[in-house]
C-alpha cells in the first residue's frame, strides 16, 4: 500500500497577477522542499503527476451558466456578465488560464479519491486543491472550482461515507453549503471567527439544516489563539465525531494560513500545533484524500505541507532544511533555515478570555451537535 503524491509544475504557467496574495510558486516551493528531504523516493510514495479533469466532472456541482462564464475568462480578457459571478478585479481576478488551472486543480483532487477509493493505498495529497469558498455558481475567496465538494461528490456516488476536516484559518463555507442539508457527509471546520474574517460565516450555532441537522460543525476561534487552545478544542470535539460518524474517507483541508506570521489573518498558531493536529488526523481517518488550502506566507506553506507528507508516511525530518533547498530559498530571500524554526510564545495576552470562549464553543458542540451524530 503506497501514498500518492499528485503534482505537476504545469500549475507555475498560471498566475493571479503580480499584486495577489495567492502565488502560484508556493507550490513549487513546496514541491522542492519535498523532494530536497527525499520525500518522493521513500518505498512508501507513488508520485501521481496531474491530469486535467473532464469539464463534465465540474458540472457534478457547478452551473452550466458560471461553467461557461469560466470557460470564456479562460481568455484571460475582461467580461462584462463576471462581476455578477465573483470574478473581476479583486480576489478572484481574470487571469489568461485559470479554467485551465480549474481544471488541473481538480483533476488532482480526483485523482486523490480514486487513489484511495480504488484501494491502492490509505493517503494521497494534492497540495493545490482545497479551494473551499467557490459556490455553484461564484467564485469567492481566490477559489474559482470547489475541488473539495467535487472530489466528495465522487466519493459518494462511489458509495463512500465522507467526513470533511477543514483547518484553514478561514471558514470552509462552500463545502458546508454544499452538504448543509444531507447527513451523508460530516463537515468539521476550525477557523477565525467570522466577526474578524472573511467569509464571515462559520458560527458554532450553524449545525446543518434538516436531514443536515447536526452534520455541519463549526469551531470559530477569537484572534491571537494560540496552539494550546487550538489543540485543545481540536481533541475536545473532532475525535468524538468522526468515532460517531464513522467515515470510510476523511477529506482534509490543510490550510496554513493560521500561523501567527500569515500576513491575511489573525490567528496566532505555529508549525508546533499544526503538526500535532496533522498527527491526529493521520490516527483517526480510516483512508485520507488531504487537499492543500490558503497559506500566504509561502516559507510556511513550503515547510508545513512538507512536514506534513512527512507524517503522512510516518518519516522524522531533520530540523535543518536540505542544503538544496537552502541555496535556492536564499535567492528568495528566505533566510530561516530550520525546518519547524524556533518558535517564541508570544504574551498570552489574549489567552485567558480565548480559553473561556472556547470552553464555551466546546460545551455547545457538545450538547447541540454531538448527541445528533451519535444518533
Ligand atoms: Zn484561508
Amino acid at each position: 500500500m503506497k501514498n500518492a503524491f499528485i503534482y505537476t509544475d504545469t500549475y507555475l504557467d498560471y498566475d493571479y497577477g503580480p499584486t495577489h496574495p495567492l502565488r502560484i510558486i508556493r507550490l513549487k516551493l513546496t514541491y522542492d522542499l519535498i523532494n530536497a528531504y527525499g520525500l518522493l523516493d521513500l518505498p512508501t510514495v507513488q508520485f501521481i503527476p496531474t491530469q486535467k479533469a473532464e469539464e463534465k466532472e465540474l458540472a457534478f456541482f457547478h452551473d452550466e451558466e458560471y461553467l461557461s462564464l469560466l470557460r470564456q475568462a479562460n481568455e484571460g480578457f475582461p467580461l462584462g456578465e463576471a462581476y455578477a459571478y465573483g470574478l473581476g478585479p479583486g480576489d478572484n481576478p481574470i487571469f489568461p488560464g485559470l479554467f485551465n488551472l480549474s481544471l488541473l486543480v481538480v483533476g488532482a483532487t480526483l485523482q486523490a479519491v480514486d487513489f484511495v477509493a480504488d484501494g491502492n493505498g490509505a493517503i494521497a495529497f494534492n497540495i493545490a486543491g482545497g479551494l473551499h469558498h467557490a459556490m455553484r455558481s461564484m467564485a469567492s475567496g481566490f477559489c474559482y472550482v470547489n475541488d473539495p465538494v467535487i472530489g466528495i461528490m465522487r466519493l459518494l456516488r462511489r458509495g463512500k461515507r465522507v467526513a470533511y476536516i477543514d483547518i484553514d484559518a478561514h471558514h470552509g463555507d462552500g463545502v458546508q453549503k454544499a452538504f448543509y442539508h444531507t447527513n451523508q457527509v460530516l463537515t468539521i471546520s476550525l477557523h477565525e471567527t467570522g466577526y474578524t474574517l472573511f467569509p464571515r460565516t462559520g458560527f458554532e450555532y450553524e449545525i446543518g439544516e434538516g436531514e443536515g441537522k447536526g452534520y455541519s460543525v463549526n469551531l470559530p476561534f477569537p484572534p491571537e489563539t494560540e496552539d494550546d487552545i487550538y489543540v485543545w478544542t481540536f481533541e475536545e470535539v473532532v475525535p468524538e465525531l468522526i468515532h460517531a460518524f464513522q467515515p470510510d474517507v476523511v477529506v482534509t483541508q490543510l490550510g496554513v494560513d493560521t500561523f501567527y506570521n500569515d500576513p491575511l489573518t489573525n490567528l496566532h498558531l505555529s508549525i508546533f500545533g499544526y503538526e500535532r493536529v496533522l498527527k491526529r488526523i493521520k490516527d483517526l481517518a480510516p483512508k485520507w484524500v488531504a487537499l492543500g488550502g490558503g497559506g500566504y506566507n509561502i516559507f510556511n506553506v513550503a515547510r508545513a505541507w512538507t512536514l506534513a507528507w512527512a507524517v503522512m508516511n510516518g518519516v522524522e525530518l531533520e530540523e535543518a532544511l536540505p542544503e538544496s533547498f537552502m541555496t535556492m530559498a536564499l535567492g528568495m530571500g528566505i533566510e530561516e533555515s530550520g525546518l519547524r524554526g524556533h518558535w517564541q510564545t508570544l504574551q498570552h495576552r489574549q489567552n485567558e478570555e480565548n480559553r473561556v470562549e472556547m470552553e464555551r464553543v466546546v460545551r455547545y458542540i457538545k450538547e447541540a451537535v454531538l448527541p445528533k451524530v451519535r444518533g
